[in-house]
C-alpha cells in the first residue's frame, strides 16, 4: 500500500520534525499590534524549507509600514490543477507573556518528556511542520498527491487576519470549488472536527444618571443602581428568551456573559452619574444577533422608565459565519481518514470561539478545523506533544493522497 509507505516514512521522520519545529520556534514572529517586528524573518526561513522541497513559492505580501521591510509576508504554494484542498497555517505567534513562569526560554525550545516547550510550538508551528513533513514524506516515497493542493502560510492571524488570510481573500487566488483544512484548533483526543462557530456579539451598555453626594440621594440619579438592575435583568432574561439548544455545539445553548465593567467614581461617598458594562454573547445559528440586541434594548427601555436614567446599547464587535455542512466532502473525507489512519470515530462539532475559518465560511468555502492539541496555545509553557506532531502529519499525508 502506497499510504503505508508514507506513514512509515513519517514515523522515521520524528526527530527531523522536532528539529524543524525547534528551528522555527527560535525565530519569533510577533505582529506589530502586539509589539513585535512582524513575520519577515520566520517567513524567509519557511520559504527556504519549501524551496528545499522543490516547491515554487508565491508571495502575497500585505503592506504594513509598522514593520522592518514594510510588508507582512503570506506564502502560497499551488500544486496541480482543479479544485484545490488548501492547508492554512499561520506563522505569527503571540508574545510569551510572564517570562519567569516558563520552564525554558520561550524562544529556545526544550524537549521534555515528549513535549517540545516554546512559544508558538503548538500554535501554530506544530501544524506548519506537520503539513510540510506530510508533503515531504510523499515526495521521498515518490508518491504523487492525488489531488490539487494549496499551502497558505499566513501572517497576522493573532491580530485579526486583515494582513493575512483576509488579504489573500482579495487576491483572486481561491476558486469557488476549493476547500480548506485549518489545523488551528483541536482536542487532545483528536476526534472532534470543528464545522461551525456561534455568532459573536459584544455589547457595551452605558447608563447615564446624575452624579451627586451620597448623603443627598434625592438630588442625584444613581447610574450604578440602574446599571446593576439592568445587568441582572439582561442576565436573567436572555437565557430564557433564547433557550434553543443545538447538540452540535459545546456548550449547546447560546451564552450571555456580563464581563468587563468600567471604573466609576474613585470615592465611596459619591453617587456615580455613569455606569458602563459589557456583555459577551455567543449566539447559536438558530437565533440572530439582531434579535438579541432588540431584546436588550427592550430591557434598557424598562430600566430608563423605572430609574429615570438614559441607556445606550452599542454593538462593539460582531462576527458570524455560516456553518460548513457536516456532510461537506472535506468533512466526510477527514472523518474517513481519521478512522483509517488513527482508528478514531470523530464527529463534527460547533464551538463558541471564533477561528480564522470564519472569513472563509463567510465566502462560502467549506472549511474543516481540526488538529490534535493539548490546548496550550497562548499559555505560559506552551508545548507541542511530539506524538501529535507525527500523528497529525499522517492525517495530512492521507488527505494529500486523496480519496482512493
Ligand atoms: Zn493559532
Amino acid at each position: 500500500m502506497p499510504l503505508d509507505a508514507v506513514l512509515d516514512r513519517l514515523d522515521k521522520s520524528r526527530d527531523d520534525m522536532v528539529s524543524t519545529l525547534t528551528d522555527l520556534c527560535r525565530i519569533p514572529a510577533i505582529g506589530p499590534t502586539n509589539g513585535g517586528d512582524g513575520e519577515g524573518k520566520k517567513a524567509a526561513f519557511v520559504q527556504g524549507l519549501l524551496k528545499d522541497m522543490g516547491l515554487k513559492v508565491e508571495r502575497f505580501d500585505a503592506p504594513d509600514t509598522r514593520v522592518p521591510g514594510g510588508k507582512r509576508p503570506n506564502l502560497v504554494v499551488r500544486l496541480g490543477k482543479g479544485p484545490r484542498l488548501w492547508f492554512l497555517c499561520h506563522i505569527d505567534i503571540v508574545p510569551p507573556g510572564d517570562s519567569k513562569g516558563w520552564r525554558c526560554d520561550p524562544f529556545d525550545p526544550k524537549l521534555i518528556d515528549g513535549r517540545l516547550y516554546g512559544r508558538g510550538t503548538e500554535d501554530n508551528g506544530q501544524a506548519l511542520v506537520s503539513v510540510l513533513s506530510a508533503y515531504r514524506a510523499l515526495a521521498k516515497t515518490k508518491e504523487k498527491p492525488g489531488r490539487a493542493l494549496g499551502l497558505a502560510l499566513v501572517s497576522d492571524e493573532e491580530t485579526g487576519s486583515a494582513l493575512g488570510l483576509k488579504h489573500l481573500l482579495g487576491q483572486d487566488l481561491f476558486q469557488p470549488k476549493d476547500a480548506f483544512l485549518v489545523p488551528d484548533w483541536g482536542m487532545a483526543s483528536g476526534d472532534e472536527v470543528e464545522v461551525a462557530e456561534k455568532s459573536l456579539l459584544w455589547l457595551k451598555i452605558t447608563v447615564t444618571g446624575k452624579q451627586g453626594h451620597a448623603s443627598l440621594p434625592n438630588e442625584a440619579v444613581n447610574a450604578h443602581r440602574a446599571g446593576a438592575y439592568l445587568l441582572t435583568s439582561i442576565d436573567a432574561n436572555l437565557p430564557r428568551r433564547f433557550r434553543a439548544t443545538d447538540p452540535l455545539f459545546r456548550p449547546w445553548t447560546s451564552t450571555f456573559e456580563p464581563t468587563k465593567h468600567e471604573p466609576n467614581v474613585p470615592n465611596v461617598n459619591t453617587i456615580p452619574g455613569e455606569d458602563v458594562f459589557y456583555f459577551d454573547c455567543r449566539v447559536l445559528p438558530s437565533a440572530s444577533p439582531k434579535e438579541v440586541v432588540a431584546a436588550v434594548q427592550e430591557l434598557a427601555a424598562q430600566t430608563m422608565q423605572t430609574f429615570g436614567v438614559q441607556v445606550k446599547v452599542e454593538v462593539v464587535n460582531q462576527e458570524s459565519s455560516p456553518p460548513t455542512p457536516a456532510d461537506a466532502p472535506i468533512v466526510r473525507e477527514l472523518l474517513q481518514v481519521l478512522r483509517k489512519v488513527r482508528n478514531l470515530r470523530a464527529k463534527p462539532v460547533g464551538i463558541g470561539g471564533g477561528t480564522v475559518a470564519g472569513p472563509l465560511r463567510e465566502e462560502k468555502y467549506p472549511c474543516a478545523v481540526w488538529s490534535t492539541t493539548d490546548e496550550t496555545g497562548h499559555s505560559v509553557n506552551e508545548y507541542s506533544r511530539v506524538d501529535n506532531l507525527v500523528a497529525d502529519a499522517k492525517v495530512f499525508a492521507a488527505l494529500m493522497m486523496g480519496p482512493e
